[in-house]
């Protein structure tokens, strides 16, 4: 099986983009590719910083590398937090200052206070070309967290099950989610070319 190393050092993205991609592709980390450092996040869209995460990791390795840059966009704070997810609230992945300022922004907002997950899978490959698929999910954001599992924004966003991400199984995520949409694209394109 080829390698593709998962360009993230997000356990939780790691677990996720391995769920589902492991009957294809032995996917190993970073750390395990034995990668140093980390791809400064200068693009202005999900796509361009997906790509910049990829090739990084491909550059110090010469091995086939996948990266996800992913986000939150919500309707009523005009698609904010967007690709600022991460360090919403200042510091890089505290999920529960994060939390805490989106609910602050939302205070008197109306439900449905509509909102989609957004995944941008970028898959780089020596010598081939760099491919980079667009995954969504859409829900809303409820006022006060329901549920413990999942990470980030997941307690708080209401999914198409009438759960919160952070409320259903590890394959029921799975089975809908922006990342496994955005790599189900990248899986299509791979078939398609040959
Ligand atoms: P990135 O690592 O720069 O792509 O930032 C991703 C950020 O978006 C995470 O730190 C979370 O805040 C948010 N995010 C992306 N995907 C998810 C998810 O599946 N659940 C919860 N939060 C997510």
């Amino acid at each position: 099986m080829d390698i593709l190393v998962a360009a993230t050092r997000n356990e939780n993205k790691i677990r996720e983009i391995r769920d589902i991609l492991g009957a294809y592709f032995n996917v190993i980390s970073m750390n395990e590719a034995g990668v140093s450092g980390e791809a400064e996040e200068t693009g202005s869209t999900f796509e361009e910083n997906a790509l910049l995460k990829a090739r990084y990791v491909m550059e110090q390795t010469g091995m086939a590398a996948i990266a996800d840059d992913s986000g939150l966009e919500v309707d009523a704070l005009g698609g904010e937090p967007g690709i600022y997810s991460a360090r919403y609230s200042g510091g890089h992945g505290d999920d529960e200052a994060n939390n805490v300022l989106l609910l602050q922004k939302l205070d008197g907002v109306p439900a449905p206070r509509t909102a989609r997950y957004v995944a941008a899978i970028a898959l780089v490959r020596p010598g081939k070309p760099d491919l980079c698929r667009r995954g969504t999910c859409e829900g809303e954001i409820l006022t006060a967290p329901q549920g413990h599992g999942g990470f980030g924004y997941d307690p708080l966003f209401l999914c198409e099950t009438g759960q919160t991400f952070a409320q259903i199984d590890a394959d029921t995520k799975n089975a809908i989610s922006h990342r496994r949409r955005g790599i189900d694209a990248i899986l299509e394109a791979l078939k398609a070319e040959t």
